[in-house]
């Protein structure tokens, strides 16, 4: 449907009013189209075709009948400590289509900013564009975006860049921190609304259940655990894990200063301000499980203490699972059992060790029929690989499935693409300059990453020495 015929609704809206604020958009000077997402039109049911209406609707020019515009409220626990509000500083809500809540994130300031300027520059739009896509590629649930816009708009960060819009989509903006601002204030009328609210939206068949609030948190808790085990199967370091930046849908949202691992590395941290690595490679899940547990203590006014915990003490064995699961698929096995996380555990202290790229190891792996070649290359010392391959091989010999539908199976969970920084890095210098081909071509290997993309084979090494491990900073 052409734009202009498009009817948009307001359901978050329908809430009390402390829990958003009417906004409207501040337009950048001279925007233009960089890309724009087909896969999202379809699912929004807008017709993108006419150029300059999309790029005036990301602008926040172009307003939709029905729409209506405002920035959320929630809190959070940055770094551990809790701040009491913090809320939609950069994001204005511009309505709900087809199920999906849009937000302009860059659109100008709102109660919510407090020092800050409202904007996002082009590098970091980028990143939030390339990465919710790669991340979908990856059949990781997250937020999309429909479209990223530039402009001419000067924008001050340390050194003056160019402001930025992405219009990006999910099925829930709500996040822990959103249930931590109602309590912490006390506000528990807008607490329980809020409840019934986000259960409707994100888990409504539980809206019949008698202990509907008990049954909400444990099935965050669930998703929340799954999310923790498929980054980490995956290799890729959210970076600022702080309770306003997780769902309670448990989907990757708010992408900063994240990375996928180089080599592979349990304590890297990619986020420059995180000095004591509270949110390193390694500590995810367990930042995770903190997470949930500042959720629990926010819902107290809803459901009894004593049973939010009891379903807390779950979250260990369910991670545990999804991690197993996830793992055994990536090596190839018919079969995983917890006496199997030695295997794994080994397999990620000899490449941690050897210093090898994490994608490029199992996606080697893949292709493994007994010659050892290309993955002795892929180390620094042979002795610890050659002995894990030992054992690899003997776990092999158990498996029903035979060695090329093992390797098929592998190849189709094992990505051969993953967006490394130092690609989104030249992508961005790239288009700093008013060049985007890189930016085209990072989104198609990101829409789908196990297939092989003829002449985009470069982006498939290991990261150049150089660019490896280097950490982000959250100034964007
Ligand atoms: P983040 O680390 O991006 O999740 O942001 C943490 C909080 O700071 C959120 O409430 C953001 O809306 C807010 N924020 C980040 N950057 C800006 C900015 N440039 N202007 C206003 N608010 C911002
Ligand atoms: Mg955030």
């Amino acid at each position: 449907m052409k734009l202009k015929n498009i009817k948009l609704t307001n359901p978050y809206l329908e809430l009390p009013s402390l829990c958003y604020d009417r906004v409207k958009p501040t337009p950048l000077k001279k925007p233009f189209l960089i890309h724009a997402n087909q896969e999202v039109a379809d699912m929004l049911g807008i017709d993108i075709s006419e150029r300059e209406a999309l790029t005036q609707f990301v602008n926040g020019e172009l307003k939709l009948e029905g729409s209506d515009n405002f920035a959320m409220c929630y809190a959070g626990h940055q770094f551990g400590h809790f701040v009491p509000r913090l809320g939609d500083g950069r994001a204005i809500n511009i309505g709900t289509l087809n199920g999906l809540h849009m937000q302009l994130k860059g659109a100008g300031q709102t109660l919510y900013s407090r020092s800050g300027d409202g904007r996002a520059v082009l590098r970091s739009s980028i990143r939030e564009y390339l990465m919710s896509e790669a991340m979908h590629g990856l059949g990781i649930e997250t937020t999309r975006a429909l479209a990223i816009i530039g402009s001419e708009h000067s924008v001050y960060r340390q050194r003056w860049e160019k402001g930025s819009i992405v219009l990006r989509v999910s099925p829930s903006w709500v996040r822990f921190g959103t249930f931590e601002y109602f309590a912490h204030s006390q506000n528990h009328k807008e607490l329980e609304a809020l409840a019934d609210y986000a259960i409707n939206e994100c888990y409504p068949h539980l809206n019949n259940e008698n202990d509907k609030y008990l049954h909400f948190f444990t099935e965050i808790m669930g998703k929340t655990a799954r999310l923790m085990a498929e980054w980490q199967a995956v290799g890729f370091n959210h970076g600022v894990m702080n309770t306003d930046n997780m769902s309670v849908l448990g989907i990757t949202i708010d992408y900063g200063p994240y990375a996928f691992l180089d080599d592979y590395d349990s304590n890297f941290i990619c986020n420059h301000t995180d000095q004591n690595g509270r949110y390193s490679f390694g500590n995810q899940p367990r930042i995770g499980e903190w997470n949930l547990r500042a959720l629990a203590l926010a819902l107290e006014p809803l459901v009894r203490k004593e049973r939010l915990e009891k379903i807390l003490e779950h979250y260990g064995r369910l991670y545990s699972r999804h991690f197993l699961y996830l793992m055994g698929r990536k090596l190839g096995l018919d079969e995983v059992s917890d006496e199997d996380f030695d295997f794994i555990r080994q397999m990620l202290g000899m490449l941690q060790s050897l210093h090898v790229d994490y994608t490029l190891f199992f996606r080697t792996l893949s292709h493994y029929d007994g010659d050892r070649k290309a993955l002795l290359k892929l180390g620094l010392l042979h002795t610890p690989m050659n002995e894990w391959l030992d054992e690899y091989d003997e776990y092999l010999s158990d498996n029903k499935t035979n060695q090329t539908k093992r390797q098929e199976n592998m190849l189709e969970v094992n990505p051969k693409y993953v967006l490394k920084n130092y690609m989104l890095q030249e992508a961005i210098e790239q288009a700093e300059s008013g060049e985007f081909s890189l930016l085209h071509d990072l989104f198609t290997i990101a829409q789908n990453p196990y297939a092989e993309h003829k002449g985009l084979e470069r982006w498939a090494k290991a990261t150049p020495d150089e660019f490896k491990n280097q950490k982000l900073s959250c100034s964007s």
